[in-house]
């Protein structure tokens, strides 16, 4: 086959067939075909875009472009969750311990920040002596001994994917449904979870800008696991606003642990629980929502969602004291508040630029190497829908250099719009798709 007759065929509309797809993407696994018609072709997929049956191809030949994982030897039913990205989404920080602290396994495989959005690994480490880094052998042992293991992406599952997903990050591809979808679902098959949690966000901080193409985006997700066997329920969450309070790395882990230790933003919480109700349920340990929803409670309560974590921070090397007065993990050095401009009501945010602005603080990377400073960030807790007084603080921005600081106040005004009328609060969520 010829790269060059893939990508006519798509630019002119065409549909690729099974062959073809897995014939690319073995080759471009293997170098044999060059970036530089990978991204020609990517770039008529995303104007193009695929049926079902070219999104299922190219996922599963995505995730078998490298190993698969089975991990039944040491898990008799393993849940995975994934959150499309977003702004404060400090989620699985929390998740993660409350439905392990039930008795169900998970073993989760995380990215870094990408664009605007943030990372639970980088998060993470904002924790000393944190590590993401591990065998295989050592993800299932830690998965058998304390059922909650909080892993970066290896090397060799999905391969495709993480060659790809570079590409598009550079070429304007990053935003199509069947790319993401293909991306998306090829690692969580790889990675061999019996049961997949989609969190898909929308909304000015999300990469779906409207509920409709964030229930599509969706609805591909769900049929290609259903198609492989796989039980698969996505919930539709807002992101035109950041989740909880919190926007940056240790600031989020601080805002993560309040949370299992009972406190809490409540949009957060709430955000929380349904995610890890909709686990429990996945996994056949509930079996209605109230149920489950009563034993995440529970675990929160007696403590032993939070025993969970830092029992997975210590046997990742982390430093189990920072868990136990976050105080001690990374401060800034300035601490500013953020004045209200004027009287009214918060009507709108730019999510997105909020999300740059952090980045511009030093808690984000514009290239790759960019070294990453824990303790910036902003802490926001006012929302859509809440009224305010000329001169009312409106939170925090924590830097550690002075024009930095001076740019981020600029910016997170920048970013909020004002009405005079009264505004709805916005919903948590605008359905669920299984
Ligand atoms: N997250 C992914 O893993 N892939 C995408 O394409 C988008 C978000």
């Amino acid at each position: 086959m010829r790269m060059i007759d893939l990508i006519e065929k798509k630019r002119d509309g065409e549909t690729l067939s099974t062959a073809e797809i897995e014939w690319f993407i073995q080759a471009y696994t293997v170098d044999a075909v060059p970036d530089y018609q990978t991204a020609a072709l990517l770039m008529a997929i995303y104007i193009r875009g695929m049926n079902r049956r070219e999104t299922v191809d190219l996922t599963l030949a995505t995730a078998h472009s490298g190993d698969t994982l089975d991990l039944h030897d040491v898990a008799p039913f393993v849940i995975d969750k994934h959150s499309s990205g977003g702004v404060g989404d400090k989620t699985t920080l929390v998740v993660q311990p409350l439905v392990a602290a039930c008795g169900v396994p998970v073993g989760k495989m995380s990215g870094r920040g990408l664009g605007s959005s943030g990372g639970t690994l980088d998060k993470m480490e904002a924790v000393d002596g944190w590590t993401f880094e591990m065998t295989v052998e050592k993800f299932k042992k830690q998965l058998a001994e304390i059922g909650l293991v909080l892993a970066g992406q290896t090397a060799v599952l999905a391969p495709a994917d993480k060659k790809m997903y570079a590409l598009r990050d550079v070429t304007g591809t990053v935003a199509s449904t069947p790319l993401i979808a293909a991306s998306i679902m090829s690692k969580k098959l790889a990675a061999g979870a019996d049961a997949i949690l989609l969190d898909v966000k929308t909304g000015s901080g999300a990469f779906m800008p409207t509920v409709e193409a964030a229930r599509d985006l969706a609805q591909v997700m769900v049929d290609i696991g259903t198609d492989a066997g796989r039980k698969v329920v996505a919930l539709i969450s807002d992101m035109n606003q950041p989740l909880g309070y919190a926007i940056g790395n240790g600031l989020e882990v601080q805002e993560a642990i309040e949370t299992l230790r009972g406190g809490g933003p409540p949009d957060f919480w709430a955000h929380c629980l349904a995610v890890a109700d909709h686990m429990l349920l996945l996994a056949g340990k509930a079996d209605s929502l109230d149920e489950a929803k009563e034993l995440i409670t529970a675990v929160r309560q007696d403590g032993s969602a939070l025993t969970k974590f830092r029992q997975m921070v210590v046997t990742q090397g982390g430093d189990g004291a920072q868990v136990d007065d976050p105080d001690l993990l990374p401060q800034a050095k300035f601490v500013e508040p953020i004045i209200a401009p004027r009287s009214g009501t918060v009507a709108g945010m730019n999510t997105g630029e909020i999300g740059w602005a952090t980045v511009r603080l030093g808690g984000g990377r514009f290239v790759k190497t960019d070294e990453i400073d824990h303790a910036v960030g902003f802490v926001l807790p006012a929302k859509i829908g809440d009224e305010f007084s000329k001169g009312d603080i409106l939170g925090t921005i924590h830097a550690n250099d002075r024009d930095k600081l001076a740019q981020a106040q600029t910016e997170l005004l920048a970013a909020l719009s004002w009405s005079d009328e009264t505004v709805d609060p916005l919903p948590h969520f605008y359905g669920v798709i299984q």
